[in-house]
């Protein structure tokens, strides 16, 4: 990724200055605070295998993002002036949002008290991959909390913002027996043996990596594989996981800056193993939202799920640091959320 030569991926621009007496009704013009990086940008920006993941963005566009900012101007029943909202607010300090037509919800502050409760935890604990880790479980696996204690997981891209609440929600809350848990380097090693109980964690960046996995698994049988990285590391964990094991594919970042398909040699041991696969996509559950997010501030209030993340600070005169900091998602930059601060309350 290059920022400042003729190759520049991304350029910095200052737009026009949007002046409150335009907007239209539903709309609202929101001061941005903090930005969620996510992998799904790079389909966006570019990918050529994203499918239905979003829309393709026309070169010089805006940088589509999601986040948390401040109401500055409201002309929508749903919000007043100071209201915190989770929408779009792309990578610009301000940005006008339809209300009817672009994802948002309000935050509520009694709900989540303000003194008490961060606002970046709005994407850490309580934001998008949380619920995402949460629909994994309990919509995608089916899982029944009450009667599915005690079994097996495999996690990928475990220090990861969906990973590591994975991990937590499959030691802590499902009281899982083992959480095989797969990252990159020996530190994150370390961070994810210690978010949760039971969790042995396996480097991938390590030159052993396929012999140790082995040898950590042994002759368990693993329940449920919550997949995030897709390609090599998915096709190889095909072997550990026991008969009618169900794999929630979440999603495949290993693959997400590949030119050309490569092939999946997986099918034998789908049919064998009688393994169940599946896709899910968190948007199409948003309905669902304002529930998941109660039961993740009772998992919180409970001590289950602490807020994990890396946040950059990318305030003021830092702002050019926004491509970089999202960037760090495909180098591993971050553990748990990573998060970029552009603005304050
Ligand atoms: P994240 O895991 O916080 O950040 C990405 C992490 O992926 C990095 O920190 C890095 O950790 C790991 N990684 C990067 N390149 C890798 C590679 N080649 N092989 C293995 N690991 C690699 O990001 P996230 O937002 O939580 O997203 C995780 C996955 O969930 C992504 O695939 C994303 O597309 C997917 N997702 C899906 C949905 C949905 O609706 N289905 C919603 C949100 C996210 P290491 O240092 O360990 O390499």
């Amino acid at each position: 990724m290059d920022q400042s030569s003729d190759k520049a991926t991304f350029e910095l621009k200052q737009n026009e200055t949007i002046d409150p007496s335009t907007l239209q009704d539903d709309e609202i013009l929101v001061k941005s605070l903090y930005i969620s990086n996510d992998p799904a940008q790079l389909f966006w920006i570019y990918s050529p295998f994203g499918g239905d993941y979003g829309a393709r963005l026309p070169v010089g566009s805006d940088i589509t993002a999601r986040g948390i900012g401040k109401v500055v101007e409201s002309k929508s029943s749903k919000y007043q002036k100071d209201d915190i909202v989770y929408t779009v607010i792309n990578w610009s300090e301000y940005a006008k949002v339809n209300v009817k037509t672009q994802l948002n919800f309000p935050i509520n502050t009694s709900q989540f008290p303000v003194d008490k409760i961060p606002l970046d935890y709005q994407l850490s604990v309580f934001g998008i991959t949380s619920i995402t880790a949460w629909l994994g479980y309990f919509k995608v696996a089916n899982i029944d909390p009450a009667k599915d204690t005690g079994k097996t997981f495999l996690v990928t891209g475990a220090a990861g913002a969906v990973g590591s609440v994975a991990v937590q929600i499959a030691s802590k809350v499902l009281k899982a027996k083992k959480v095989y848990a797969i990252a990159g380097g020996e530190e994150k090693i370390k961070y994810v043996e210690s978010i949760g109980d039971n969790v042995v964690g396996i480097d991938y960046k390590d030159k052993n990596f396929k012999e140790n996995f082995k040898k950590a698994v042994g002759e368990e049988k693993i329940n449920y594989f919550f997949d995030n990285v897709g390609g090599d590391i998915l096709e190889y964990s095909l072997q550990f996981l026991g008969i009618h094991a169900v794999v929630i594919i979440c999603g495949a970042i290993s693959t997400y800056k590949d030119t050309k398909p490569k092939p999946f040699y997986g099918l034998p041991l789908i049919v064998s193993k009688r393994l169940k696969l599946e896709g899910f996509v968190v948007g199409d559950y948003a309905s669902e939202f304002a529930e998941i997010r109660e039961q993740l501030l009772q998992w919180y209030n409970e001590g289950h799920l602490p807020s994990l993340s890396t946040v950059v600070d990318a305030r003021g005169d830092k702002f050019d640091k926004v491509p970089a900091a999202w960037d760090g998602l495909f180098h591993g930059s971050n553990k748990g959320k990573l998060i970029t601060q552009v603005g304050d309350a």
